[in-house]
Order: C-alpha cells, then sequence, then structure tokens
C-alpha cells in the first residue's frame, strides 16, 4: 500500500506551480489507490498565515484533489498540523543530541556568509565552515535562544533512485556541508519536521517540485540517524514565467483563489496541468514514465 501526501505552507495563496505539483501527486495516488495524507507545514517560516490554511483546503478540495488523512477529515496520524505535533519533533532532536549527530551552532548568516565558502546547488546558503563543530554532547550549551541545532552532514556517498529524475547521488559533507535542523528560538526547522512526520505517517511516495532536490540528501541523512525508512521521492519540474524564471508574483497574479474568483473553471487548470506533464486528467494510465522532465514555461491558458 502506497501512502502519498500533500505538504503545504500556508504562507499565502496557493498558485499554479503548487497545483500542478499537487495535481500530479493526485494522479498517482489515484492510479495506485493510495492512502492520501494532508498534512498542513506551518513550521518553519515568519510568513506563516492564518487564513491560508482554510484557503489551501478550498483550493485543493475546487481541484477536486482529494485525500483520506488530514485536518478537516481527521485520521490514524492526527494531528495534521505541525504546530500541534512539536512534541514529536523535541523527541527526535533529543535522539539526534545523544548520537551527537548535531551540535548547537551560535554564527550568524553574516558570519557563515563573510567565512567565504561558495554554495554548491543554485540557491543554496554557502557551505558551513564549520565553526561550531568541535562541540560533543556534554558540553556546556550556549545561552538559549543564541543557538540552532546543526547536523553533522556525512562523508558517504547518498544515493537514491528518484521516480522522476533517475539515480542521483552526492557527498553531503563535501557538497552541502552541516545544516541546521531547528531554528534559534528553538522551533524545528522543515527538515526535521518533514522526516519527523513523513515517517511518523507512514509515508511512503513524496512528490514535490524538484528545487527541493538538495534537501531531500539532507533529509536521507536525518532518516538513516534516526532509523527510519526513508519514502521513495518524485521530484517533479518547476513552472517558470516567460522570463525562464520561477513563476511568481511578478508573473502576475497565478493564486488559484484569483482564477477562481474570475470564474476560470477548475478544468481549465486540471487540463493545462495535465497537457504541460503529459498525462491525463483523470489520471487514468498514470505513469512515473510519462511524466514530462522538462521545466513548464507558463503565460496564458492556451
Ligand atoms: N511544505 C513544503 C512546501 O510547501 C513541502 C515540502 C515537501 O513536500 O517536502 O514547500
Amino acid at each position: 500500500m502506497i501512502t502519498s501526501r500533500l505538504a503545504p505552507s500556508p504562507t499565502g495563496a496557493q498558485h499554479l506551480g503548487n497545483a500542478r505539483t499537487y495535481l500530479i501527486a493526485h494522479w498517482s495516488a489515484l492510479h495506485s489507490q493510495a492512502n492520501m495524507i494532508l498534512r498542513i507545514e506551518d513550521v518553519d517560516s515568519p510568513r506563516i498565515k492564518p487564513w491560508a490554511t482554510a484557503q489551501v483546503i478550498e483550493d485543493l478540495r475546487w481541484l477536486g484533489i482529494t485525500w483520506n488523512e488530514g485536518p478537516d477529515v481527521g485520521g490514524p496520524h492526527s494531528p495534521y498540523v505541525q504546530t500541534e505535533r512539536m512534541s514529536l519533533y523535541r523527541t527526535s532532536l533529543d535522539r539526534l543530541i545523544e548520537a551527537d549527530r548535531v551540535y548547537p551552532c551560535v554564527c550568524t548568516r553574516k558570519d557563515i556568509e563573510e567565512a567565504g565558502s561558495a554554495p554548491h546547488f543554485e540557491h543554496e546558503s554557502p557551505i558551513y565552515p564549520g565553526t561550531c563543530a568541535s562541540w560533543q554532547n556534554g558540553d556546556q550549551l550556549p545561552e538559549p535562544g543564541k543557538y540552532c541545532w546543526r547536523f553533522r552532514a556525512g562523508s558517504d556517498n547518498v544515493a537514491f533512485d528518484d521516480l522522476v529524475l533517475g539515480q542521483q547521488s552526492c557527498i553531503p559533507k563535501t557538497s552541502l556541508g552541516d545544516f541546521p535542523i531547528t531554528q534559534k528560538n528553538g522551533q524545528p526547522s522543515y527538515q526535521l519536521a518533514v522526516v519527523v512526520d513523513d515517517a511518523a505517517m507512514g509515508i511512503t511516495e513524496v512528490v514535490r517540485g524538484n528545487d527541493l532536490l538538495a534537501s531531500t540528501f539532507r533529509q536521507l541523512e536525518i532518516y538513516a540517524a534516526l532509523d527510519a525508512i526513508p519514502p521513495q521521492f518524485a521530484h517533479v519540474p518547476l513552472v517558470r514565467g516567460p522570463d525562464g524564471r520561477r513563476l511568481a508574483k511578478r508573473h502576475g497574479d497565478t493564486r488559484l483563489s484569483h482564477y477562481r474568483d474570475r470564474g476560470v473553471a477548475p478544468e481549465t487548470i486540471i487540463r493545462w496541468a495535465a497537457q504541460t506533464s503529459g498525462l491525463d486528467p483523470n489520471g487514468e494510465g498514470f505513469s512515473w514514465s510519462k511524466l514530462s522532465r522538462e521545466d513548464v514555461i507558463f503565460d496564458d491558458f492556451s
């Protein structure tokens, strides 16, 4: 049995790019009769908007996307909102501290930038120079609120077979560097929360944008450190504007709520998502091998 999930961050309205990813996840789930979970990822962003969760649910329903478990319908893996799951993240963090896989880091973004190591992947922050890495479990902690917990990236090759991109590998230590798994206020970061939740909810298939590919290597390291089984990943192409940049406000209003208010039928969006991905709009005959590997340029609905 495949268990998949939709994991929106309620940081604002969902736009076309999100819709396309959710629809692909939905078609895959329909085809394999997967259990689909809706989880609201409302940690790790100063941009969380209180109104956005209700709107995400409305957007997804409008697109005809269905789920078996979620904040609105309940289910065996409740709660489905990350801010209600804080004790789980704390328990996993304590395990990682105990195992000396993390250390407290007092560096600021500026300290790290000034250390001058070059970022490896596009849009990635610079590789952490290791300033605070000599700390060992049992050493004194810095002042509360002044440090984040940083994960020690491993020096072994990490590899996985992506359902869309095929075989992927990297050496996290040299390609990505040590990375934070909490913020300085003690809140878990995305990397920790997503692994703890996907593991606890028994997720076996993760469908998301390929901008998260580098994060997957970090997450695989956290899975290994927590003795958890990772899901299969499907990193789908991004939607870009005519200028080749990732679809955003600068390209006009592509919020789903905006289309809905203008009277655009959900079928228009579903048809566009299907056409641009080479898939059937009802998910019939779905196969990862059929999915177009090209990034999509959105100008208008044709
Ligand atoms: N909450 C994340 C986002 O909306 C999803 C990340 C993931 O699918 O792992 O970008």
